[in-house]
């Protein structure tokens, strides 16, 4: 259990307890497979609202959905909206908390004919945000079928597809449907977009959002580097057997690729969280 991560010695070190005590287990399938869980306080007194095992995970909520080419997707916020819209039969994937602004996602939803994006309304407009994000990245790539939703908020300062479920129970399948009918608009064809499109000559978009400084200090803490120029730090891959440096680490960008097996890591947090699962499998099988 430990080793799985699903429990952790106390403070003591002496007994095991729960890992996702008092929370509700999301576990997130690739295939057969569970390849990783994430768990819902269920008490609101947790300062942190979702736990997640330690390890690598690029998978979106729901993701088997794509595999059986929908004509069409809603993109969510997390668990809850994702599984609320499937439970009422409406073809629904999930960004996780680590999906966000990655190339994985855009690269996975590429070729899904039609992206309706259904995030938070809320009244910093952080909902909205992450919203025009990914539908710019998705139409920068091409994509002509991409539409920014807005739910219903009658006069509520914040609500979510869940609290309008809850709110509205039998009526809900009904305003889905509208607000879907009602998404008309391609996201390229708003000034939004353009503003963004022509903003981007002076700012090329990025899918890191972590520093390059920050990420390099996550490299240092595990990795004895070696300074090969003012662009490169190199040292051997932590991932596979080698006594000549391959894994390079790249100053401007905190971007890790190894040479040698050809991993890649796009910020200091990805290769960490790669680093520790390793760790914890090794740890697991007694190497
Ligand atoms: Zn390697």
């Amino acid at each position: 259990m430990e080793g799985a991560g699903l429990a952790r010695k106390d403070f003591n070190g002496t007994n095991s307890i729960d890992f996702f005590k008092n929370r509700i287990i999301f576990p997130t399938k690739c295939g057969p497979n569970v390849v990783f869980m994430s768990g819902r306080d269920l008490t609101n007194k947790s300062s942190r609202k979702y736990l997640n095992i330690p390890g690598p995970n690029d998978a979106l909520i729901n993701e088997d959905l794509l595999y059986k080419k929908p004509p069409y997707v809603i993109l969510t916020e997390g668990y809850i909206d994702c599984y609320t819209l499937v439970q009422n039969k409406f073809p629904s994937v999930g960004l996780a908390g680590c999906n966000r602004k990655k190339k994985s996602v855009v690269d996975k939803l590429i070729n899904i004919p039609k992206i309706y994006i259904m995030f938070d309304f809320d009244p910093n407009g952080s909902g909205d945000k992450g919203a025009i994000n990914t539908a710019y990245q998705l139409c920068r790539r091409g994509h002509k079928q991409v539409f920014i939703c807005h739910l219903p908020h009658n006069g509520l300062d914040k609500t979510d597809i869940n609290q309008l479920y809850i709110e509205i129970k039998n009526g809900f399948t009904g305003i889905i449907k509208d607000v879907l009918i009602n998404s008309t608009r391609p996201f390229h064809e708003t000034d939004e977009y353009k503003k963004m499109e022509y903003e981007e000559q002076f700012k090329p978009i990025s899918y890191n959002d972590m520093a390059a400084a920050d990420s390099i200090a996550v490299y240092e803490k595990y990795l004895q580097l070696q300074v090969i120029s003012n662009k490169y730090l190199r040292c051997c891959c932590p991932f596979h057997g080698e006594t000549q440096p391959s894994f390079t680490v790249y100053i401007g960008s905190g971007l890790g690729r190894c040479f040698g097996c050809g991993l890649e890591f796009e910020n200091g947090r990805d290769f960490e969280e790669a680093f520790l699962a390793k760790q914890t499998l090794e740890r697991m099988s007694g190497i």
